[in-house]
């Protein structure tokens, strides 16, 4: 297998409409551009939200709550422990994406992927440009003469004097970085339109709606899962779904570091990495979840912060129903529910 395996090509902009589309058709009050701010908690139960919206500030309660805001912004705010990324390992990059389009997609595929590398390389070590990833990737759309890219690379944390780690929860290093992450953007289309065939008369179409951000807190759930248990594609009584992707570290140097699985295996997600430990009303999923670095760079792939999430709001709404802590939900009423919506917790024999 090779790089993140089989990839799914969709059109993000008709995604955005199916997904509230479903959220409408199963009663789902959707509340857009606001951002939780506050959250007041009794004991280890969150009561009420606070939430930053262009009429000022509200409030929200909710008997159980699920914190999908990739920062673990929610856990934050209600004094949930968790680890900032950089603080005992090193934190994975950022990168601001780009599409470009009028790609001669047909010239482009005339090179293969070393040889596109080599081109970036060179181009890297001949000082004519500031790249300072050399193993970048361009990927079609669905969009004719369209392409996406994974190029850019910016440095995501720093440790102060005083021992504090900055990451990219701060709001100056993120303003920062969404500046710079452009700066480099632009120096990566020069050298796609200079030296790549079938982007010399590319044009840059759109910058990613904010830049990357791969990791920043992962929260101290009641299991944590880690490097070890990801390679050996360890299984679970409670896991809720399933993970065939790499460690896939974007570290701080010039290349990616890939570390696979058994072929055909995937490791399990437990439920209990969804469940901030003690937490009496409280889920994560998504990139937030309780992870070693390791196993977060495999497990925080789409497909698999996805079925984080259907499994989150499926726990979380057993448990609104019946009054139940997470903790307390049988999870074999869990799995059987995942399952009856077509979700796949083991891999078939
Ligand atoms: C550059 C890059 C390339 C990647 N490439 C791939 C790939 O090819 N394949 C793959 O499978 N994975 C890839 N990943 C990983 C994957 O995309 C992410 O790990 C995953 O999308 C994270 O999803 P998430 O929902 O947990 O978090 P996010 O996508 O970060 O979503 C969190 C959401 O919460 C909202 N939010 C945050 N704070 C608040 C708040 N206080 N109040 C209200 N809302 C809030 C945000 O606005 C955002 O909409 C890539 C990641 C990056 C950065």
């Amino acid at each position: 297998m090779h790089g993140a395996g089989t990839g799914v090509t969709y059109h993000p902009e008709y995604l955005k409409v199916v997904w509230e589309t479903l959220a409408r058709e199963a009663g789902v009050k959707v509340l857009l551009n606001a951002f939780v701010q506050a959250a007041v908690r009794t004991g280890d139960r969150v009561e009420r939200l606070v939430l930053a919206t262009t009429a000022g500030l509200h409030e929200v309660t909710a008997r159980v709550f699920v914190d999908a805001s990739g920062d673990a912004n929610l856990c934050h705010f209600a004094g949930f422990p968790y680890e900032l990324a950089g603080d005992l390992e090193p934190a994975q990059t950022l990168t601001t994406t780009f599409k470009l389009v009028n790609v001669d997609i047909a010239r482009r595929k005339q090179i293969n992927k070393e040889a596109f590398h080599a081109l970036m390389a060179h181009a890297a070590e001949s000082g004519e440009y500031r790249l300072p990833r050399k193993e970048g990737s361009d990927h079609i759309t669905p969009v004719a003469h369209m392409t996406a890219t994974i190029m850019t690379r910016l440095d995501s944390y720093r440790r102060t004097e005083e021992g504090r780690v900055i990451n990219a929860t701060d709001p100056q290093l993120l303003s920062d970085s969404e500046q710079e992450g452009r700066r480099q953007a632009l120096e990566y289309i020069r050298f796609l339109r200079d030296k790549v065939p079938g982007y010399e008369t590319s044009q840059l179409a759109t910058f990613g709606t904010t830049i990357g951000v791969r990791e920043t807190r992962r929260v101290y759930g009641e299991y944590r899962i880690n490097r070890e248990e990801t390679l050996t594609a360890r299984q679970f009584d409670d896991q809720i779904g399933l993970c065939g992707a790499p460690i896939e570290d974007h570290h701080g140097g010039a290349d990616t570091r890939w570390s696979y699985l058994p072929e055909g295996k995937c490791v399990g997600i437990p439920y209990r990495t969804l469940i901030p430990k003690g937490a009496e009303n409280l889920f994560v999923a998504g990139r937030c979840f309780s992870a070693t670095h390791d196993a977060h760079a495999s497990i925080r792939s789409m497909g698999q912060c996805m079925v984080m999430g259907q499994a989150a709001g499926t726990a979380a709404a057993l448990c609104a129903s019946r009054n139940l802590a997470p903790q307390a939900l049988p999870i074999s009423e869990l799995r059987d529910r995942l399952r009856s919506h077509g979700a796949v917790l083991e891999v078939p024999s």
